[in-house]
């Protein structure tokens, strides 16, 4: 039974908890905050993640706290609200759905729960000061309440501004991707059921149900990199950014200047672009740590719950440096193409002369490049392809 520390308790580090406590290890996390909060507002899982958490017990229970679109459906809209067309995203399996909305908050009170009736101490309002390796096969680990333990394998999942990647490989930064998103909470009228996305020049702004009475909406574009907006102007800050977005979006953004609190968020994107090899000694570095990429294809979340599980099973098959060494390569390939489908999708809708094209080869061709995407995901990526995407 390998000692394991798991460092933060986002998706890849309660989803590593898991993975690695069902292959026998014995576990602990440390979480910096002080308490389980997350940032709220809304994230999709598509298929080829809801795989991994089904695969870890907890599909079922996201799916009840969350909202499933009917058939996966996508419809693309004009700024003021006329088609353009409608895509399916695929399902990878019978069983699992194509596309679920989830307050974050729930993913959470779903993932923390398992953790909790699994056993695994999270040792909140804790982060790591020092990790030292004298000898090969152990990491002795300062924690910040000056405790010092030592464990088998020490996996970074503190996201993007990660503390365990700051001390082994202080030369990898987050790099500003030139995009700005923009997202707030609302009611959920019953009848809007799909994902929705209105398309205007150099901007794109996404409705997504996330409950049975919710949604979110999510707006995208270009934004300085030494912008800064005052959270206390974000509501009216993303009402003025989209603006001449009506159709379905219009009552929700009126909502933004009115009582309703609707959550507003804003995020400066940033991503982690990491070379191989993944771990130094008996340390890896998992999710946004190792991979941050940009919003575009919403797959971050599915890659951080991937990598815990293919870890689980690597660990679980074989000596600790092969996992390592083997889990890097087989999970560099998978993230750098969804990071460069990601930045190439954003970079387009950037575009504002390019608005015209973009929407022809959304008609013409939508539908065959989600295909394509995810057939390739399935192709590089060896754990999900027992389970090859079904066509819709
Ligand atoms: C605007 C935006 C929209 C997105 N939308 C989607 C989407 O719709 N679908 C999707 O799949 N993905 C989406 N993503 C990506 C997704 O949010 C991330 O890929 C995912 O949250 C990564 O999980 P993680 O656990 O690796 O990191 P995080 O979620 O960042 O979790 C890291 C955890 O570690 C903790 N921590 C940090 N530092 C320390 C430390 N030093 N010590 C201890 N703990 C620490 C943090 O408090 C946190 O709990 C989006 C990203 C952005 C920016």
């Amino acid at each position: 039974m390998h000692e394991v520390l798991i460092v933060g308790a986002g998706i890849a580090g309660c989803c590593a908890a898991l993975s690695l406590a069902r292959s026998g290890c014995c576990v602990t996390v440390v979480e910096r905050q002080p308490r389980w909060a997350f940032q709220s507002s809304g994230i999709f899982v598509y298929g080829n993640g809801l795989a991994q958490f089904r695969e870890l017990g907890v599909m079922e229970e996201l799916t009840a706290a969350g909202f499933v679109v009917p058939e996966g459906r996508n419809s693309y809209l004009q700024a003021d609200g006329s088609p353009i067309t409608t895509t399916r995203y695929p399902s990878p399996a019978p069983g699992i759905p194509a596309i679920l909305g989830i307050k974050r908050a729930e993913m959470h009170r779903v993932l923390s729960a398992r953790l909790e009736r699994l056993g695994v101490p999270v040792r909140l309002g804790t982060t790591v000061q020092a990790l030292d390796q004298p000898e090969p096969g152990r990491v002795q680990v300062r924690l910040s309440d000056d405790s010092t333990r030592s464990f088998d394998l020490v996996i970074g999942a503190d996201g993007i501004r990660s503390g365990v990647r700051a001390l082994l490989w202080p030369q990898v930064q987050p790099a500003y991707s030139g995009f700005g998103v923009w997202r707030s909470v609302h009611r959920r009228p019953p009848g809007l059921v799909d994902k929705i996305m209105l398309m205007a020049p150099g901007k794109r702004l996404g409705i997504m149900p996330i409950s049975a009475d919710r949604l979110y909406l999510f707006g995208t574009l270009p934004e300085s990199r030494h912008a800064r907006f005052d959270p206390a102007d974000w509501p009216r800050t993303m009402h003025e950014r989209f603006a001449g977005f009506g159709g379905p979006a219009r009552p929700f953004l009126e909502q933004l200047t009115g009582a309703d609190d609707a959550e507003v968020l804003y995020t400066a994107v940033e991503e982690i672009v990491m070379p191989l090899p993944w771990h130094q000694g008996r340390v890896v570095l998992i999710g946004d740590a190792a991979h941050a990429s940009t919003p575009f294809m919403g797959q971050g979340g599915a890659m951080a719950v991937q990598d815990a599980v293919v870890l689980g099973r690597l660990l679980a098959g074989g000596p600790v440096d092969t996992a390592l060494r083997t889990f890097g390569e087989l999970r560099a390939p998978v993230c750098r193409f969804v990071q460069d489908v990601s930045r190439r999708v954003g970079e387009s809708g950037a575009q504002a002369e390019a608005h015209e094209a973009n929407l022809r080869s959304l008609v013409e061709g939508g539908q065959r490049a989600v295909d394509g995407f995810y057939a390739e995901l399935a192709r590089l990526d060896p754990a999900a392809a027992a389970e090859r995407p079904t066509p819709p």
